[in-house]
């Protein structure tokens, strides 16, 4: 059965609920550094009488993490939800999770990574978040208030910045690297108040060279929003006739395990990695000042600037629920977030929401269908965006959106 790791389990209640709910597990450490918090774990655990899966553990997370990579008995799955900042504790969890094991994270610290002090965002994360004018307008890496509420069946979400994601798995990422390690996101999921990644942890030496390529700077312009992505380095496909190259775009990505897109490409999955060659890149993707609007660009980043979801795992979780119904009470909320997760654009990182859009030019704000058939008819490709009911993510430049909302 699977190891799994609760690092900071205060009270017990998730981990009891892993031991109680999830079937094939082999054994669950809940582990606070709190003796209170310990006590109260062991008398939770054995009045749900679950003492023979569940184990409470007093330890610091971080010397339980380290000393199970030292001993060679890594989780296969380890939980991080502290309160506030997950950052402490991600050098020892990379480590400490098993080859494609489970990192499930969640960040609360959302004032942090929306931009309202960005120095602490570096700090913590070693990415600079962005608050702009904009950012609760148009907010391509910012946060947006969206107005009137979530998607039907998916909460309301207020503050939370959609660069929130992007920076926790940036950061998640890089820690892996340091070890040879790399992560792959299975789901991102952006609720009220703080966000939850789910990503897998490989090793590959070859294969974390492919990590510059995939972390960005966002420019992003403090008049009109517009925002441009600069790549830290360049991933280019040898072409060695195992098929078509991955469209534009997703030049970057590498699947390290058999998913829709090497299908689709006619790529061998292991193979992958030899067939790309590394560079620098090249850059700025912007001139001194906005080609629209003429302000000046505002740098934040670096950012993931890859995928936050594998469109498989997300089927997959969707057909389970399908299933069994009934099983879970938020099985709405569940199927409704996934739904527009699963038709997420999932290679266009950013999104632009549309009153944004509209009060930058001052033009009366179109409806969600009419843009999205406007975009559809020039050719490219739109989708909504599970973190905001108002937003629109799309493969056009800013160029041909500002044309397309200057015609309205
Ligand atoms: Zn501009």
């Amino acid at each position: 059965g699977l190891r799994v790791l609760e690092a900071l389990a205060a009270s017990g209640l998730r981990s009891i609920r892993f031991a109680r709910e999830v079937p094939g597990l082999g054994a669950i450490v809940a582990s606070d550094c709190s003796p209170r918090a310990a006590a109260l774990m062991a008398r939770n655990v054995a009045l749900n009488g679950v003492g023979d899966l569940v184990t409470p553990r007093l330890a610091d997370a971080r010397m339980l993490m380290y000393q199970s990579k030292a001993e060679r008995e890594p989780f296969d799955v380890i939980d991080l939800d502290p309160y506030g900042s997950p950052a402490p504790f991600l050098d020892a969890a990379v480590q400490a999770v098993s080859e494609g094991g489970l990192l499930c994270v969640t960040c609360t610290d959302m004032a942090v990574m929306a931009g309202n002090s960005s120095e602490t965002c570096y700090s913590k994360y070693g990415a600079v978040s962005l608050k702009g004018k904009f950012c609760h307008e148009m907010v391509s890496a910012g946060g947006s208030p969206c107005p009137g509420g979530g998607h039907e069946g998916v909460s309301h979400v207020p503050r939370v910045p959609r660069q929130a994601l992007r920076i926790i798995l940036h950061s998640l990422d890089l820690r892996a690297n340091c070890y040879q390690r790399f992560v792959v996101p299975l789901l991102s999921v952006s609720a009220d108040f703080y966000v939850r990644v789910f990503v897998r942890v490989f090793t590959g030496q070859a294969k974390v060279k492919a990590s510059a390529s995939k972390q960005a700077l966002v420019f992003h312009c403090v008049g009109c929003g517009s925002h441009h992505l600069q790549r830290l380095g360049r991933a280019t496909s040898h072409g060695s006739g195992y098929g078509p190259t991955p469209p534009e775009g997703f030049g970057g990505l590498l699947r390290p395990f058999g998913g829709p897109q090497d299908a689709l490409w006619g790529r061998d999955p292991a193979c992958s990695p030899c067939r790309f060659k590394y560079s620098t890149a090249t850059g700025p993707p912007v001139g001194p000042t906005c080609e629209f609007c003429q302000q000046r660009h505002q740098v934040g980043g670096p950012v993931w600037a890859e995928p936050l979801h594998d469109p498989a795992f997300v089927e997959g979780v969707l057909a389970a629920l399908e299933r069994s119904p009934g099983r879970f009470s938020t099985e709405p909320r569940l199927r409704g977030m996934l739904s527009v997760i699963a038709e997420e654009l999932s290679d266009v990182p950013l999104y632009y929401t549309l009153d944004g859009l509209s009060s930058t030019i001052h033009s009366n704000t179109p409806s969600l269908l009419q843009l999205r058939s406007a975009l559809l008819h020039a050719g490219f490709r739109v989708s909504l965006s599970h973190a905001c009911r108002n937003a629109v993510k799309t493969d056009a430049p800013p160029a041909a959106l500002w044309d397309i909302m200057r015609c309205w």
